[in-house]
């Protein structure tokens, strides 16, 4: 009897520990996973959140599930609390790739595993795996979409015959400086774009080609919205059109598209071409308006599948599937890495990407 009643309290007790705080509901008996996300104010990462819970849950894991508003110290106190809380594992989207060294040490002083969701965690030895999409490929995607609305190119970067000479006037976006990410998209993107400036197809008309004049802290739509504001103004008064407008992000974009609008521009034959990334669904709604020309669709639900399959592989003692092995130098070591692929998304094939793949529903779309 004793030993029942002891073999009965240890499991209460291992439930307990393994629960807790807003963790889920659905946990079973695999232990706790911690999932730190950078911020509910993006629509990608409440759905990155929402798949790896569900299917972390589906493996019988309870999953404490936590976003920091893009609060750095917030972020750092979330995943400390999942630590001390006896997470097993932890996946993490940082929103500033260089600021959880020290607190991954104390993962790894506990022995919990670290991957890195979608944005490489930088200056740190104690980050196990890196799952993510291929983002210089992201960044050629979105500059092979921005010259497919002008009608230079296939989707695939295919020059097409006898397009117009130009010049365009583009203007240049990039992300977020403390996210790894914003360099691989922007350096994809001018892989693609300088060859064409440098025939002068593409005239960046304000000038402003560097990333730390493009950039946009925290990937922040109204800081964007400011800075297209200050160029229409400071470089297009003179009668002169934006043509096209390179964008990291769909935020970033409905801010620029404001900014247009804002200053008199309106869809129709003059309206420049925009790209985006994340297949948002304001965004996807505004392709269909005519207002964004396209978007980089990744889908979140492979992200969290390679993410989880990672977590069963540490937590089993096997090695995770990866797939590069090369490209991803966090300032401490090369971090292995699983990069999945993503696609151009525009009017056209809006039906196939993103409703027949179950990503949207076109009643979403419609609605
Ligand atoms: C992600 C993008 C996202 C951006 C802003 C990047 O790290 O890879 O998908 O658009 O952050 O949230």
């Amino acid at each position: 009897f004793l030993a029942t009643l002891a073999a009965g309290a240890m499991v209460i007790s291992l439930a307990a520990c393994s629960s807790g705080g807003d963790s889920g509901e659905g946990g079973g008996d695999g232990g706790l996973v911690g999932v730190a996300m950078p911020t509910k104010s993006s629509e990608r990462w409440i759905n990155d959140g929402n798949a790896v819970k569900e299917q972390l849950e589906a493996e019988g894991f309870t999953v404490d599930l936590q976003y920091a508003e893009d609060d750095i110290p917030m972020q750092v106190s979330q995943i400390e609390n999942m630590i001390t809380k006896g997470a097993k594992a932890l996946i993490v989207a940082s929103i500033d790739g260089t600021t959880l060294t020290s607190v991954l040490q104390d993962a790894a002083d506990a022995d919990i595993p670290v991957i890195a969701y979608d944005r490489l965690i930088r200056d740190t030895e104690n980050v196990d795996y890196y799952a993510s999409f291929d983002n210089f490929k992201v960044g050629q995607q979105q500059a092979w979409s921005l010259l497919n609305g002008l009608g230079l190119v296939e989707l695939d970067g295919t020059p097409i015959e006898g397009a117009p000479a130009g010049p365009f006037n583009v203007e240049l976006f990039a992300g977020s400086l403390d996210d790894n990410n914003a360099f691989f998209f922007y350096d994809g993107a001018m892989d693609v774009l300088q060859p064409l400036i440098d025939a002068k197809t593409i005239v960046v008309k304000s000038g402003q080609t560097d990333i730390e004049q493009v950039a946009t802290l925290r990937w922040d739509g109204e800081e964007a919205q400011s800075r297209m504001e200050n160029i229409l103004t400071s470089t297009y008064s003179d009668g002169s059109v934006v043509n096209g407008v390179l964008s990291p992000y769909d935020g970033i974009s409905r801010g620029i598209i404001s900014a247009l609008e804002g200053s008199g521009y309106a869809v129709g034959p003059e309206w420049p071409a925009i790209s985006g990334q994340d297949a948002e669904l304001d965004s996807v709604k505004a392709i269909v308006a005519g207002e964004q020309y396209g978007t980089i669709f990744k889908d979140t639900r492979k992200l969290a599948e390679v993410a989880v399959s990672m977590t069963l592989a540490l937590l089993n003692g096997s090695e995770p599937e990866i797939n590069n092995t090369t490209d991803y130098d966090n300032g401490v070591k090369v971090v292995d890495s699983y990069l999945l692929d993503s696609s151009i998304v525009i009017k056209d094939n809006i039906t196939e990407q993103l409703v027949d793949s179950g990503y949207w529903t076109q009643a979403e779309i419609d609605g």
